[in-house]
């Protein structure tokens, strides 16, 4: 158990519109379905109430955010600190001229393909694959079937640690493949998206044969973190792992998944402990057969539990 800092932060911030939660479990709002608790899990109202919490936050307290938790793994001793989630003031969705699209930070991505649909604009199917939401896919430069998030983004929105709202321009986020440039204790709030005028039929077709494909290849219905680790200059993680032997290899409730081997999974009731070790061995058995060493693409937060 963590220390309380709800008394403390509440004398702080009598303005406070959002919810704290002390020692609040993470495991629930991740898809590994691991890890311990946050010692404080922020709620914020609105994008406001977000920037008067940072502003008036002690800098001594670190800060994590997390989105849907499709690309995480939570350590098994919690996370010390505020975590914070965005939610219901965050979902916003809204069409602009010229096929833009203008998404809050919670907005899961599948519902952002969706609404371009609706609104007959292309060039955002690709999100229907990727089961995080806004704020994720601007961190981790989300992409899929040959384009990501650098190819769609006008400007993002967000609140650094300060408290002062940011705004970025597609150059400003400083992308590269699964990777934003933007200081790790910006919380982006929005996007703005540019898509193309499209047939809703065709965006749907391209979006249904998305569905099917990844049900076909990947563990979408799994205790998993997507891929976890991130493809090495001109070669393929999957088959740098499968090449290593590695398909189907277990620790614990921990496995690499039979049908993805690039895809981590929990067979029920895995620590993140067993989870994480299961990817160090995945890399170093890959690092002895093809001397590549596989950098993690899942972003792992908190504290492991010391033996
Ligand atoms: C079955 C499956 C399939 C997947 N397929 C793909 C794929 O095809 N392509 C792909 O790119 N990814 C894929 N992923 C990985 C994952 O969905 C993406 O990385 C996604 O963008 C993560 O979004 P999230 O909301 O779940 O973020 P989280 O997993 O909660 O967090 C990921 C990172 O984003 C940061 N973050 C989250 N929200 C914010 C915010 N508001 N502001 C600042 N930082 C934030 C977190 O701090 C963390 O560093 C897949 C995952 C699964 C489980």
């Amino acid at each position: 158990m963590f220390a309380d800092l709800i008394p403390q932060l509440k004398g702080k911030m009598p303005d406070l519109r959002g919810r704290l939660l002390a020692n609040q479990p993470l495991a629930e709002l991740t898809w590994f379905r691991v890890g311990g608790a946050a010692q404080l899990l922020f709620m914020p109202e609105d994008e406001s109430d977000l920037a008067y919490f940072l502003a008036h936050l002690s800098r001594d307290i670190p800060v994590t955010v997390i989105g849907l938790g499709s690309n995480l793994i939570v350590r098994d001793a919690g996370v010390p600190g505020v975590v914070i989630r965005l939610g219901r003031g965050f979902n916003a969705v809204e069409i602009e001229p010229d096929a833009r699209l203008r998404a809050g930070a919670a907005m899961p991505d599948v519902k952002v393909a969706r609404a371009a649909q609706e609104a007959a604009i292309a060039g955002l199917a690709f999100y229907r694959g990727i089961p995080g939401a806004v704020g994720g896919a601007l961190r981790m430069n989300g992409g899929a079937y040959g384009r990501e998030t650098k190819d769609v983004l006008v400007e993002a929105r967000g609140v650094d640690r300060t408290g002062a709202l940011r705004s970025f321009t597609n150059l400003d986020m400083g992308f590269s493949y699964r990777h934003c440039g933007v200081a790790d204790d910006v919380v982006f709030t929005q996007a703005l998206f540019q898509g193309e005028p499209g047939d809703p039929q065709k965006i749907a077709a391209e979006m249904e044969a998305i569905t099917e494909a990844r049900e076909a290849t990947q563990p979408v219905k799994s205790r998993t973190g997507g891929s976890t680790f991130k493809n090495p200059p001109g070669a393929k993680a999957w088959q740098l792992i499968d090449a290593a032997g590695c398909r189907g290899l277990k620790h614990g409730d921990a496995q690499v998944s039979e049908l993805h081997c690039n895809f981590l999974i929990n067979l029920g009731t895995a620590s993140a402990a067993d989870i994480e070790s299961l990817g160090e061995t995945v890399r170093a058995r890959v690092k002895d057969t093809s001397g590549v060493e596989l950098e993690w693409e899942i972003k792992r937060i908190g504290v492991a539990k010391s033996a």
